[in-house]
């Protein structure tokens, strides 16, 4: 298994962490309680398009809206 060099498996999924176990515990516990919480449908703080609580616990709007940054934040990626 690789070392981890700042960075944890959830990072792809946009865990903020680098390492940090308290912040990452910290969000392991918000993701938990989203996926508890994934039937009902929650309104997306950016666009108000109806969104599951994982998604906005992962990344904090609807995946309309990350895939929407990713393309302005990375557009090297795109
Ligand atoms: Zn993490
Ligand atoms: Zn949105």
């Amino acid at each position: 298994m690789a070392e981890h060099v700042g960075l944890c498996a959830d990072a792809p999924l946009g865990c903020p962490c680098r390492g940090d176990a308290a912040i990452h515990e910290d969000r392991s516990r918000a993701l938990a309680e989203a996926r508890a919480a994934a039937a009902e449908p929650v309104e997306c703080p950016e666009c108000g398009a109806a969104t599951t609580p994982v998604s906005i616990a992962t990344w904090g709007n609807c995946r309309a809206c990350r895939t929407a940054h990713s393309r302005s934040t990375h557009p090297l990626r795109w």
